[in-house]
């Protein structure tokens, strides 16, 4: 495909979503607690429990009974009408922080969130961060 074809399609689909490096590259995190609290799933492995039990310095038995679900073979630390607060403290501020989760530390560089402009800009609306890498980027590249 020439380069122009390129452009145009990048132009008429997923124009902002073809910027996905450099707009990552603006975010940060404004700590608003929201990607936390939406509800999803947060699957975890063992090796994410042993990590997250060592940081709050309990054992892992206590952690898998008071803060974690068996959900189709998943164990699950959040989920719809579960724990919807996750391990957020009063301040936004994830408790579990250095041994938080795979899925916690690649957000927002997740596939689900970069499938087309339509599901960047949902999840632009929820996070905040987000939302101010795009306005950083659009501004940048002069785009409206
Ligand atoms: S483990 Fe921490 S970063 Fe991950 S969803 Fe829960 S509170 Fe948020």
């Amino acid at each position: 495909m020439c380069k122009l074809i390129i452009m145009k399609y990048e132009e008429s689909f997923g124009r902002m979503v073809s910027m996905k490096s450099l707009i990552l590259s603006k975010f940060k995190c404004k700590q608003t607690g929201a990607c936390c609290r939406d509800s999803g799933y947060v699957r975890v492995n063992s090796v994410q429990i042993q990590k997250m039990a060592s940081v709050l310095e309990i054992d892992v038995a206590y952690f898998l009974n008071n803060f974690t679900i068996k959900k189709n073979g998943w164990t699950l630390i959040a989920a719809p009408n579960y724990r919807p607060d996750c391990f957020l403290d009063e301040n936004n501020r994830c408790t579990v922080y250095e041994g938080r989760p795979a899925a916690c530390k690649s957000y927002p560089n997740w596939s689900t969130i970069w499938d087309s402009d339509e599901s960047l800009l949902k999840e632009a609306a929820l996070c905040k961060g987000l939302e101010n890498a795009i306005e950083i980027v659009k501004s940048e590249k002069k785009i409206n």
